[in-house]
């Protein structure tokens, strides 16, 4: 368990990650560790903020002197509402996870992170198949057809993914891998060690698995997909990632992103 506080008692910080629940949040860890390997003056906490609360709390982390928020479940939607003249691409993905307190400005680094995920990779991905229709899958899904890719997308309530209405979108009714050079898991049935229904057997041998949840050891998720054979990632690199672009966004300065990864590996 790490040190999170009630945003109304928050203390003096520079920059925060808010969300509800906050307690399991690595993100303080992760970005102490940037400040110290390049000799910042900073300091990052974990505040638990609610839906009904956003405003309210936005405005005293503000009054305080906060300069930024990494916004996590389930304040994406509302850190979208509160950005001023929000701009492509932001405005079509409806969803933010970095604000600028001062600026009134907020960015999603999920989906440039997950951009650096996949560059990480040994071949280039080409055609990708995402689970989930929540807030994450969503951001991805118009992200990545946005950059050309060939996407697939299966959820487990098949009328929420078609809810969507994203343009250019293959819903499947099974979560078939054929063909695809990654298998996105954007759900959060890891969280519950819960099994996805994937036809692993159809996915090309060079396809990576690559869960957004992390955990202790393998997710489910993984472990699956390795007895078929494939590579895996879990959603630590992604929280690097998203978490070195933010620090990238607010401070102008390259993220070490050794040391956060470090930072977070502790564990
Ligand atoms: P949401 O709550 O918005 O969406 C949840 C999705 O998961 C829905 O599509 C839901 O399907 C599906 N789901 C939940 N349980 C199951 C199950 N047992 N079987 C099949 N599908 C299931 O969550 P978010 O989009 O905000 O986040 C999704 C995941 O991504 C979380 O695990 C989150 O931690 C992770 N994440 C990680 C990041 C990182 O930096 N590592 C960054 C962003 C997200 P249905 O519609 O049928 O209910």
């Amino acid at each position: 368990m790490n040190d999170w506080f009630e945003w109304r008692d928050a203390p003096t910080a520079d920059y925060a990650v808010i969300g509800d629940p906050v307690s399991h949040s690595l993100s303080p860890r992760m970005h102490t560790a940037a400040y110290r390997a390049l000799g910042m003056d900073a300091r990052y906490v974990a505040l638990r903020v609610t839906v009904p609360e956003f405003e309210q709390a936005i405005g005293h982390l503000a009054d305080k002197g906060y300069k930024g928020a990494n916004v996590t479940v389930p304040l994406k939607e509302a850190a979208y509402a509160w950005v001023q003249s929000p701009t492509d691409p932001v405005r079509s993905l409806g969803a933010v996870n970095t604000v600028a307190l001062s600026l009134h400005a907020g960015t999603n680094t999920d989906v440039t992170g997950l951009d650096d995920v996949l560059a990480s990779l040994d071949r280039p991905v080409e055609r990708a198949l995402v689970l989930g229709a929540g807030g994450t899958a969503r951001a991805f899904l118009v992200h990545l057809l946005s950059k050309g890719l060939q996407v697939r997308a299966w959820n487990r309530t098949e009328e929420k993914l078609r809810s969507l209405q994203i343009e250019g979108l293959e819903t499947f009714s099974t979560a078939d891998p054929t063909g695809c050079d990654v298998v996105i898991n954007a759900t959060s049935a890891s969280m519950t060690a819960e099994n996805l229904p994937v036809e692993w057997q159809k996915a090309p041998k060079h396809c990576v698995a690559i869960d957004c949840f992390y955990t202790k050891g393998k997710t489910v998720f993984q472990q699956e997909a390795e007895a078929y054979g494939l590579a895996t990632i879990d959603g630590r690199l992604l929280l690097v990632a998203q978490g070195a672009r933010s620090f990238e966004w607010w401070t102008g300065m390259t993220a070490p992103r050794e040391a956060m990864l470090s930072a977070i590996n502790e564990d």
